[in-house]
């Protein structure tokens, strides 16, 4: 069985050669005499991974030296809960912008913990997530503790093009589906997070890159395990890490490094989105219901335009070894998440499929 284009949303594809890496230092790591797995978070080796791992994902994001790097557990959709608990800091508002249906959760869990003032809803005209706010059409507040916003969302494929400019009010961004797909100045930002199982690594890593001056002041009865400031005194290390999706997504930093950095990735990530894109636009037979200047890189919807035909489209591209191609249940046909694991011989594979389909059913 040969490995196949995985178009999952996540967890997705990782690199080949991180796979393989990882194969080879499967049963024994560099003279370790055991597998990573089987490490004390607290060896020698196992701190030499960890310590390895975030100064690679330092150089890689350019991270400024005022912040920290934490490798948590309890994914993104922990954050929904811990980024209330731990910025708040005495407040009792923050503003979210929504551009999909992950900022939407993001804000039900913010409501058990503050006020939320909504900045912008882009779903309020029509329903539906399709497209971002103008920095013009965002109601922010002056007293507002920080201001949330996705700057991919990933289940409808609609993607910010710029930094929201917040006057000083910490900005937190849920890069879950977007982090490492290009460079981006860390310094506008007080928190960004990431679950890894899309552009980072394995499930069950959470990474969590935040200003110091924003830690140390949490909400009454926050759970220690909570606690940004807990986590940042103790490394990372306050209880067991995930230890090998920490490996792993190390592997995956070392990757980026020798494949030419963030600026390399952006140039492959983009011609990979814009011949998916033309793709669509020019068939007549699929479409994107995204506005043209806010398509996500990392995650293409697209729809046929017999929906009866989406199960056959399934089957067939899964004979041809494209899968996981099935959109999201809210938003129906068909999702293409296309990270940076995903070759771009995928993406060629895909879209020559898609003509060929078109061209027996449309
Ligand atoms: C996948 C995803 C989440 C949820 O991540 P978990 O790690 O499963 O909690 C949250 N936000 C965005 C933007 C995502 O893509």
């Amino acid at each position: 069985m040969a490995r196949v284009f995985n178009f999952s949303a996540g967890p997705a594809m990782l690199p080949q050669a991180v796979i393989e890496q990882a194969q080879q230092e499967l049963l024994e790591w560099n003279g370790s005499g055991m597998s990573v797995m089987e490490m004390s978070h607290r060896g020698k080796d196992y701190m030499s991974i960890a310590e390895k791992a975030e100064a690679d994902l330092r150089e890689v994001m350019n991270i400024p030296a005022n912040y920290k790097v934490l490798f948590l557990q309890g994914g993104a959709s922990s954050q929904f809960a811990m980024v209330p608990m731990n910025l708040l800091r005495g407040k009792d508002k923050a503003d979210y912008i929504v551009t999909g249906s992950w900022g939407k959760k993001a804000i039900a869990e913010a409501r058990r913990y503050c006020n939320v003032n909504v900045a912008f809803d882009a779903s309020a005209d029509s329903g539906k997530f399709t497209f971002a706010p103008a920095q013009g059409d965002l109601k922010l507040s002056a007293d507002a503790a920080y201001v949330h916003y996705t700057p991919n969302e990933t289940i409808e494929g609609v993607e910010f093009t710029y930094v929201p400019e917040t006057n000083g009010i910490p900005l937190v961004a849920d890069m879950s589906s977007t982090i490492l797909s290009r460079p981006i100045d860390v310094s506008k930002y007080g928190v960004i997070y990431a679950g890894a199982q899309k552009n980072i690594g394995p499930a069950g890593l959470t990474v969590v890159i935040v200003r110091e001056d924003l830690i140390g002041e949490v909400v009454e009865h926050t759970p220690t395990m909570f606690n940004y400031e807990i986590h940042a005194k103790n490394d990372s290390m306050y209880n067991t890490p995930p230890t090998y999706s920490w490996y792993l997504a190390g592997l995956v930093f070392e990757w980026l490094k020798q494949g030419g950095g963030l600026d390399k990735m952006a140039e492959t990530n983009k011609r990979k989105a814009d011949k998916l894109y033309a793709a669509i636009d020019g068939s007549g037979f699929y479409a994107n219901p995204v506005a043209p200047d806010c398509r996500s890189w990392m995650n293409v919807p697209f729809t046929l335009a017999n929906p009866e035909l989406d199960a056959l489209f399934l089957d067939e591209a899964k004979e041809a070894d494209l899968v996981t191609l099935k959109g999201h249940r809210s938003v129906g046909g068909m999702r293409a998440s296309i990270y940076n694991a995903m070759p771009e011989e995928g993406v060629d594979a895909l879209v020559s499929f898609m003509a060929d389909f078109e061209k027996r059913n449309g």
